[in-house]
């Protein structure tokens, strides 16, 4: 379908398990490239505290019956069926003013941010309902009272009111962490964009792999949505400055503590380091990656680069660097072959574009680009919101306010001198707060100094040299196991980071009590809570084993011979093993001592069963600490302790964890670790 025969349509809402119209009159949406109708929306007369209660209610209930590698696989599963039906959303994108590169960054972005956190969820979490946070806490010299961090899934919504410049990446990195936490999603799209993002909706909703409920949408006004909202609700939000701090001073979110999580305007800075000269890879990358930034989807990200700081003697051979790449930069229809760059998203965000550079032209002066005439390879530039690259030079930015202050949500960004790397970190620090810095340097002090510098006031600082060209993944580009938000200005949220970010939807809570009911809350075992002893714990499958099967072993007692055939057997004929006068001078050390992975060896040689079973494989050991050194004539016992059992998801294997514990002849603990391993769900 070309872009002149689309149809307008009327956007629905999908909320309580239907699609529901507004029942006003709505606004209509235009073709960011010509103009035309695109889409009617409006959500006048949406019962909204029926949505909330709707999701609360059956969906919260159902994602926490899950596991996190349940929540992990729907995911999973959800990114790989939306991954089949990118093309569809890639001819809906285009209307929005994104070329296909803007639009891969959006759609196949947000999917792989999906998929993404299916893996790292299904590889970093256990495959349980609640997680433990950080180590037991032993608060009782008998071991009767001791104390464990928990974190729960919150039993409200999470409400997810996004910008309107990535309507598919936006939805999809937020309710990704929200749904692995077992929380339901209200997502809100600005309504600019909202038709691509409820055509992604509708083709979620088609696959019934989510719960019912736990994906509700609403195309248009939030109406008095967050007058209901609870403490067990969470509100996100990504947009102006002005909206967010309106919607975070509501009194119900206020009166009810209620998270609320901003993502809001960010000046960002990209510094250019004094050794980056003409010549180097480093020049050549930041004059790429800044004209980057200032175009790629029209210079309406986020994370876009708003300040080009650089020293001074490099200022004018930069500022014509990028002048020539700028210019060269085709401006036309998003979906004409040849386009570099497509349109703002609508004439009033041009308009707010053009309004906001001459707020900056107070300080600084065009040096590259036009704002009013304009040049285009396709599209009409009166129906069109295009507008070519902008960019400014400000001569004295310590004495300049606006370059500062004010985002020009477009293809605008203002370069600016600097004569000591103190002084780039001070300018950069004059954003109040951003999602991101680059500094693009191959000298490791710049790098310090600028990172270290900048760091406080940043989200991410991402560092350009030569040596990851080919792999960075570059300035603007927020990746899913990395945080996303900034301070101050910025908003002071933090969103996705990987596990991180699943923890914003869950409470933690500090749990008190005698280990063996500790245990049993968290389904771990806890250092003297019950145990069980009997079978050889290795005998047992997945289905037999239990949590507290324990081994305790048969001794073995370490002799100089021992010593020493280990060391000349592997090599490490370190001092402290081998020479008795360097090991006494040693602080730690009375004598000579075994080696740690000694002990480790003797540790697995008395506890494992040796005829193949259902242990399948060691695949590791977690937190290994040599705790008391072992001398010639210490006898070793292990004492080895079911701790947890995670049961993969469509394998016939899962993980489990054991606690152990090798003591000597007095019973002081020599050396402490868990060993992973890989069991069989039944055997034989
Ligand atoms: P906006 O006007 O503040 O709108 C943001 C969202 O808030 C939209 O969904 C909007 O819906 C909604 N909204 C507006 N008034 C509301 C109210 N009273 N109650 C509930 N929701 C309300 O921002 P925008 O123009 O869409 O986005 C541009 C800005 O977003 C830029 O300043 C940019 O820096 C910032 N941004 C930040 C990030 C980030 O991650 N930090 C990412 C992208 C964009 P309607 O569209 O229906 O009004």
């Amino acid at each position: 379908m070309t872009l002149a025969a689309r149809q307008t349509r009327r956007l629905e809402s999908y909320l309580c398990g239907g699609w529901i119209s507004g029942q006003g009159e709505g606004q209509i949406l235009c073709n960011a490239a010509t103009g035309e109708a695109v889409a009617h929306i409006d959500s006048t007369g949406i019962d909204f505290a029926a949505a909330l209660d709707y999701g609360r209610g059956r969906a919260g209930k159902a994602l926490r019956a899950m596991s996190f590698h349940d929540r992990a696989a729907m995911l999973k599963a959800l990114g790989l069926a939306l991954m089949e039906r990118k093309e569809e959303f890639y001819t809906e994108s285009y209307p929005t003013g994104a070329t296909r590169s803007d639009g891969w960054v959006d759609i196949e972005g947000g999917i792989g941010t999906l998929l993404s956190y299916a893996s790292k969820a299904r590889r970093e979490l256990p495959n349980t309902r609640i997680l433990t946070d950080g180590d037991v806490e032993v608060l009782s010299k008998d071991n009767s009272f001791s104390a464990q961090h928990i974190l729960t899934p919150l039993e409200g919504v999470a409400i997810h009111i996004n910008a309107f410049n990535f309507p598919v990446w936006g939805m999809l990195e937020k309710i990704a962490p929200s749904l692995i936490a077992g929380v339901p999603c209200i997502v809100k799209p600005a309504s600019q964009t909202a038709y691509l993002t409820e055509l992604v909706v509708r083709r979620i909703v088609e696959t019934g792999i989510l719960p019912d409920g736990a994906l509700q949408l609403i195309c248009g006004g939030v109406g008095d949505l967050l007058d209901h909202v609870t403490g067990q609700d969470v509100v996100t939000f990504t947009g102006s400055a002005s909206t967010g701090r309106r919607l975070k001073s509501h009194p119900a979110i206020i009166g009810n503590s209620v998270r609320f999580t901003m993502e809001a305007d960010s000046l960002n800075a990209s510094i250019l380091g004094p050794d980056a000269v003409p010549g180097t890879p480093e020049f050549d990358l930041f004059v790429k990656e800044v004209a980057r930034e200032m175009t790629a989807k029209a210079g309406q990200k986020c994370t876009a680069i708003r300040r080009v700081i650089a020293t001074r003697a490099l200022v004018q051979p930069l500022v014509e660097a990028l002048g020539k790449r700028l210019q060269g930069t085709t401006v036309g229809l998003p979906d004409a072959e040849g386009t570099r760059m497509g349109p703002l998203a609508s004439l009033a965000q041009r308009q707010e574009v053009r309004e906001r550079i001459r707020d900056l032209m107070a300080d600084a002066e065009i040096v590259s680009g036009n704002i009013d005439a304009i040049s285009t390879t396709s599209g009409d530039a009166d129906k069109g919101a295009f507008l070519n690259p902008v960019l400014l030079y400000c001569d004295r930015p310590f004495e300049a306010s606006a370059v500062h202050d004010v985002e020009a949500f477009g293809p605008v960004s203002t370069v600016m001198p600097y004569d000591t790397i103190e002084e780039a970190v001070a300018l950069s620090r004059r954003g109040k707060g951003s999602l991101v810095a680059s500094v693009f340097t191959n000298d490791p002090a710049v790098a310090e100094e600028a990172v270290i510098g900048v760091a406080p006031y940043h989200g991410r600082v991402m560092i350009g040299n030569r040596a990851s060209v080919k792999s960075s993944t570059g300035h603007g580009s927020p990746l899913p196991g990395l945080v996303h938000g900034g301070p101050g200005r910025a908003g002071g949220g933090e969103e996705m980071g990987g596990m991180r970010g699943v923890k914003h939807y869950m409470q933690r809570t500090a749990v008190q009590g005698v280990p063996r009911l500790l245990s049993a809350v968290t389904g771990r075992y806890i250092e003297g809570a019950d145990t069980q002893s009997g079978v050889h714990p290795f005998r047992k499958s997945l289905a037999e084993l239990k949590i507290g099967d324990q081994l305790i072993t048969q001794s073995r007692t370490v002799t100089r011979e021992d010593v020493e055939h280990f060391a000349e057997f592997t090599g490490d004929t370190f001092y402290a093993h081998m020479d008795e006068a360097a090991a006494k001078a040693n602080p730690f050390f009375d004598d000579r001592v075994a080696h740690g992975y000694l002990i480790a060896s003797f540790a697995a040689g008395l506890f494992v069963d040796p005829a193949p079973g259902p242990v399948l494989a060691n695949y590791g050991v977690d937190n290994m600490r040599f705790l008391s050194p072992v001398y010639f004539g210490d006898t070793l016992t292990v004492r080895l302790t079911c701790k947890e059992i995670n049961p993969r998801a469509g394998a016939d294997y899962g993980e489990v964890r054991w606690d152990c514990r090798v003591t000597n002849q007095n019973d002081a603990v020599v050396a402490q670790y868990d060993v992973l391993t890989m069991v069989a769900k039944t055997w034989p």
